[in-house]
Order: C-alpha cells, then structure tokens, then sequence
C-alpha cells in the first residue's frame, strides 16, 4: 500500500511538472542597479539629504522626505507600493527579520548578475566587471532553447557590459545594451538613435535609464516577446557620485518606466493577465557610516543585502512579507522559470524556486 501511494505521488508529481498549470506566459524581470532595501521599505533617509550629497535640500525633502515610512517609500517608488506590494509581494523587509541576500562573496554587479540569471554564485570564474564571456548558462538562455521560445527573449540594458554577462554570442538572447542602437529602426526607434549621438555620454559605460526604458518599450510594442529583461543603472550610478537627489530620483523614474510597462501589458491580450513581473537589484550598498551608502563590495558590510518584489497571475496577494524567512539572489532564476512551467536546470545547481510566490 505505501508503495503504491508513493509511486501515484511520484507520477502525478511528475505530471504536474510536465503540464504547468499556472497562468503565466510572459515575464518581465527588472533590475535597478544597487538600490538599497534601506530606502525601498523606509523611503529616503533622513540623514542623507544634505548639502554633502543633495543640491536642494528642502525641494528634496519636501518631494520625498515627509510622513512615515511608509508614506515616504510610497513617495519615492507609488507604483512599486501602490500596486506590486498590494496585488503581489515583496521580499526583503529587515525590520521583520525577512532576509534577502547574495551569496556570492563580491557583492559588485557582474557576480550579482550571473548569480541572479544563472542561479549560482561563481566567484571562481566571475570576480570583476571586466567584459569577459560568462561561462555558465543562465535562465533566459535555457528559456531561449524551450519550444515556443526561441527568439523570443531579449534584454535591454543600460550597462555596456551585458552581451558578455548573458554571452549573447552562445545563448541568442538578444541583448540591447550600453549605448547599442535599436536595429530595423521605428520612427520612435530613429529618434532614439539620433539623439543618443547626440548627448554626453557622461555615465561612463552606461547609458540614460530613459534609452534603455523606450528602446525596451518599443521592441515589446514591435516583437511581442515572451520573456524581457530589462536592467537600469542609474542608481548605481548616482550613488557612487554620492549624488543622493540623482539617486533618489533614479528610482522615482524607473518605478514610473515600471508602471508604464505594466499598464501597457495589462491593455493587450497577449500579456493581459498572464504576465509576471519580477523587480530586483544585482547588489545592496552599505549603511554604517555617513558615506557607506556610496558603495558596495565585500569590504562593505550590508553590501549582500538584496530585495525583490513579485507580482502576476500566480502570485497571491500577499503585499509586504513580514514573516521571518530568509531567501537568497540564487533562487530567483529557477522561480523564474518555474513560472513558465520549466524546472530549470543547470551545470551548477541553482537555488530552489520560492514556492509562496508560485501559488494562488
Ligand atoms: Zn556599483
């Protein structure tokens, strides 16, 4: 009898993983670069906004510094707390022992990145920033070789250094990055094209967050892909500068990119309602001293500490997680996947996919 109960346990296990019953035909996955959890779930911070890193101290904290915290992160990112922590969840909170962290030990961009796309930490092979070739398969590469997929996935990035981060040579992921023009160009696509040789490229091997939001907007109005991911960088960015306004600012305007896409996905019929949106960062930034905020890396304590933020068909409304828990950057790409039905697997084993974001 035991017998017999576990082998039908086993083959409708299977079953279930061979036939997906979720809703889910679409993802978008967006990053925005090192933006801390600090002020995702507490707003801006207080102590910052000074005349060491902001240009207008009362305009900014009139615009984001006022009411609870609650008030001020609505402040700073609406769409982000008035729709995704309300119709879907968000990990992360501190304050209620919800971690969520790294495990890689670089706590920098390109081993963010490939721990968030591949589902493991490789500090052997991926230790700086320098454009080398990843060699592990990540996610969107393995959804690129499913049935039904091909050519369907593409990334938009602000940072230059992607095409090596996704390998688009080996994975055909299409990869629009840095200041890379958008090929067989619409009207809006030409603008874009012309004006981007015509500013300062004065974000070193990044570009404006803006190019990377309508080039991305436009390939999703004109391809109809089924998986998108899109990585903004300009908080990265303005915190290195110490530039706090431009890096509160960075935020504001990538949650309203965000809203954007998620309003123009709802209005359309191949995403309405089968899409889900997954919003992450490939690192944290440090809160000990006035200037830790600045940076990241191993020797940068809090550095690892990450969030993210769920919301789709299959995910129930649980709003803000304030359940203790702990979760790891590694278990993003199996989730991922498993949206779409796919048990992900690769050479290093990823991190299991988070199943309270996977059932309705
Ligand atoms: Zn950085």
């Amino acid at each position: 009898m035991k017998w017999k109960f576990l082998l039908a346990f086993v083959v409708v296990t299977g079953a279930a993983l061979a036939q997906p019953k979720l809703k889910t035909e679409n993802i978008i996955l967006i990053t925005l670069d090192g933006m801390r959890w600090q002020e995702v779930f507490n707003g801006a911070e207080n102590r910052l906004i000074t005349k060491k890193f902001v240009r207008d101290t009362v305009a900014l904290a009139a615009q984001y510094a006022t009411g609870t915290p609650e008030e001020r992160r609505q402040k700073l990112m609406p769409f982000l707390w008035n729709t995704v922590a309300r119709q879907g969840q968000i990990y992360g909170n501190r304050h209620y022992a919800n971690y969520v962290n790294v495990t890689n030990r670089m706590w920098f961009s390109y081993p963010g990145y490939n721990e968030l796309l591949t589902g493991a930490a490789d500090d052997i092979h991926i230790n700086t920033n320098d454009p080398i070739d990843n060699p592990n398969k990540n996610v969107l590469e393995f959804i690129n070789q499913q049935t039904g997929y091909k050519g369907k996935v593409a990334a938009f990035t602000s940072w230059e250094n992607f095409p090596w981060i996704i390998n688009a040579k080996r994975s055909g992921v299409v990869v629009n990055a840095g200041w890379m023009k958008a090929q067989q160009p619409n009207e809006t696509e030409k603008f874009l094209n012309n004006l981007s040789t015509e500013l300062p490229h004065f974000l070193d091997a990044t570009r404006l967050d803006a190019f990377t939001f309508h080039y991305a907007f436009e390939y999703l109005k004109k391809n109809k892909p089924k998986v998108v991911y899109i990585s903004f960088n300009e908080t990265d960015h303005f915190a290195h500068e110490g530039e706090y306004d431009r890096y509160l600012n960075a935020a504001n305007y990538a949650d309203r990119f965000i809203s954007d896409f998620w309003t123009w996905l709802q209005s359309q019929p191949q995403y309405k309602n089968k899409t889900t949106l997954i919003i992450t960062v490939d690192h944290g930034r440090g809160n000990t001293t006035m200037n830790s905020w600045r940076s990241h890396g191993e020797k940068v304590t809090g550095a690892d500490q990450i969030w993210f933020a769920i919301l789709g068909p299959d995910t129930p409304p649980a709003g803000e997680i304030k359940s203790e828990g702990q979760y790891f950057q590694n278990q993003l790409a199996k989730t991922l996947a498993a949206f779409l039905g796919f048990d992900y697997v690769n050479d290093i084993k990823p991190g299991a996919a988070i199943e309270s974001v996977l059932k309705k």
